[in-house]
């Protein structure tokens, strides 16, 4: 019963992302491009040097476009943390996300496919700064949907209160949580998982969640690193939703410190 309760949902790609961010630097240096050529006549009257001085700005502001998003997809596809990868997090997130969410809009693009695209660019930002945290400072979070909803066991607030009887997910992550000495949380929504992330202080948040829950929680969190699990939602949303607990673990191993690794517990 308890692999009924398991699916086999890869990580999301990120492959949409880069594009629709190849195509967001071409559109901002066009606009760059645009906004120095239509008044360079204009700035010619003023002084004839000016259109120069002007020309030299818009070109260095290109060029940090492209060797921006040049060095992003660069760090994701090398999964290493070449160049202020921290700070390329928060542009991502705070500046880049609205942006491509309106060119994908724009694009007509499937609002999910793009948080897809996000969430696994965010991931890839995340693990490409090799962090090794200890275990008591990595929180998995889950949403509450992913208890059955049949259960009579309220597990929010304690995960160990589930009795295990293995009609959902939360049995695997139990017993995932006591193999790596990990904490689990499971929440009702966003304003209850801020504060759990706020109680317990962790150093990285595995989160567990929908493409828009999961969007919102990256954003809310930063710069406290999240990576991203998406749930499946067989039933619909909301309603009996799946994790795959062996994508849980192995991201949970890329990330436990070694030191730590060798006390886990047996499952
Ligand atoms: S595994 Fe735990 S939470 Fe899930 S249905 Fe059984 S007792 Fe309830």
């Amino acid at each position: 019963m308890a692999n009924s309760a398991e699916s086999k949902a890869p990580l999301p790609r990120k492959r949409l992302f880069v594009t629709l961010m190849g195509i967001t630097c071409l559109i901002v240096v066009a606009a760059i491009f645009l906004a120095w050529w239509i008044p360079n006549r204009g700035l010619a009257n003023i002084h004839p040097k000016l259109p120069h001085i002007v020309g030299i700005i818009m070109v260095v502001l290109s060029g940090t476009a492209i060797l921006g998003t040049g060095l992003l997809v660069l760090t994701t596809a090398l999964g290493k943390d070449i160049f202020l990868t921290r700070f390329m997090r928060l542009v991502v997130i705070k500046f880049l996300l609205p942006v491509i969410e309106l060119v994908g809009r724009v694009m007509g693009l499937d609002k999910d496919r793009i948080r897809q695209s996000f969430i696994a660019m965010n991931n890839s930002l995340v693990t490409s700064q090799r962090m090794r945290v200890k275990p008591d400072r990595i929180l998995v979070l889950l949403p509450h949907c992913i208890q059955l909803s049949a259960c009579e066991i309220k597990v929010t607030g304690d995960v160990l209160k589930c009795v295990q009887c293995g009609r959902c997910s939360i049995k695997n992550i139990v017993a995932l949580g006591r193999k790596y000495a990990i904490d689990i949380s499971v929440a009702t929504g966003g304003t209850l998982a801020r504060k759990v992330i706020v109680e317990k202080k962790p150093n990285l948040v595995l989160a567990v969640a929908c493409e828009r829950d999961l969007t919102a929680g990256i954003k809310d969190c930063y710069p406290l690193p999240v990576i991203g699990i998406l749930n499946e939602r067989p039933s619909g949303p909301c309603f009996n939703t799946i994790v795959d607990v062996s994508v849980v673990e192995t991201v949970l191993k890329g990330i436990i410190r070694l030191d730590d690794r060798s006390e886990m517990l047996p499952a």
